[in-house]
């Protein structure tokens, strides 16, 4: 039997167990999926670990996906996102992917988004970096707008062809934009919305990374605006897919998984 996993602290509510164990399930693969809460600042410790314990693969969540850089070898999307999310210990060293930007495009390509034409990405945290490369590298022209100017400059710095703003020129990005992601925390603890509701419109792809509510305020805003809408349980969906199809070299399952996610939500 193969054993795979997730370090994060804390790891409690993580809905990646049930999913990855339906997709093990279809597929008739024997394998289990646990999750490990090392302490904070151990996260390469946590993963030399893992080797010696002949784990077959990590996911890697808060607050360890920079940290565990210095234990893997990491693929080239990795090394210019800066961070580590799924772990294949078939190599020696380990190899690190992020698969959180394939989530990102894959999650909109599902339900039928062309990626060209402009992206807004708001948020230049973890996730909005991942999906900044992801969707620059899918061709799109993207525009990075960060309640930290700053941070958002720093990223367009790094992504291809991609620009740096502040909240305030938001409105206007996302008047001319084709797809829209929100990447911040803004919608998981309070009905709001980083994005002001008279700014979205029927040409746009709205996708919210958040998935706790999985119907957020700006997935709301975006449906009464006629705008194309996908939750952030489908970016969390095809990042796990991306994942298991990295360890396993099997099509994941999309359905079962997904209805494995949903149930848990
Ligand atoms: P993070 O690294 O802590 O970044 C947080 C981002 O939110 C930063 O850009 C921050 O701006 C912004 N922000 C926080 N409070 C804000 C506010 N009041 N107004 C405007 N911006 C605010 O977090 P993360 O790891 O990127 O995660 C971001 C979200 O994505 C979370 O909800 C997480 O659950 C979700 N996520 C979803 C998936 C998925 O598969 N669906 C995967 C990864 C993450 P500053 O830089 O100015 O602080």
């Amino acid at each position: 039997m193969d054993v795979y996993g997730l370090i994060g602290n804390p790891v409690g509510h993580s809905l990646s167990p049930p999913m990855h164990e339906a997709g093990y399930e279809e597929c008739g693969i024997d394998a289990r999926y646990v999750t490990f809460e090392p302490p904070k600042g151990e996260g390469a410790a946590a993963v030399e670990a893992a080797a010696t314990l002949d784990v077959a693969g990590l996911n890697v969540t808060v607050p360890f996906k920079q940290d565990v850089l210095d234990a893997v070898d990491p693929a080239p999307l990795a090394d210019r996102i800066g961070a580590v999310n799924t772990i294949d210990f078939a190599t020696d060293p380990p190899t690190g992917y992020n698969t959180d930007a394939a989530g990102a495009t894959r999650a909109l390509e599902s339900h039928g988004v062309d990626l060209s034409g402009r992206a807004v990405v708001v948020g230049a945290g973890g996730a909005g970096r991942a999906v900044a490369f992801g969707l620059a590298d899918a061709d799109m022209t993207v525009a990075i707008a960060n309640r930290t100017e700053e941070k958002a400059h720093d990223l367009a710095a790094d992504v291809p062809d991609a620009t740096g703003h502040g909240l305030d020129t938001l409105g206007d990005l996302v008047a001319d934009a084709d797809v829209l992601v929100n990447a911040t925390t803004v919608g998981m603890k309070e009905d709001q919305s980083p994005v002001p509701a008279d700014a979205l419109h029927g040409g746009l792809a709205v996708l919210d990374a958040v998935y706790d509510p999985i119907e957020t305020r700006l997935l709301r805003d975006a449906a009464d605006a006629g705008a194309t809408t996908v939750d952030g349980a489908w970016m969390l969906l095809y990042q796990g897919v991306e994942t298991f199809e990295t360890w396993t070299g099997v099509d994941a399952p999309a359905e079962p998984m997904n209805d494995a996610l949903r149930a848990r939500l």
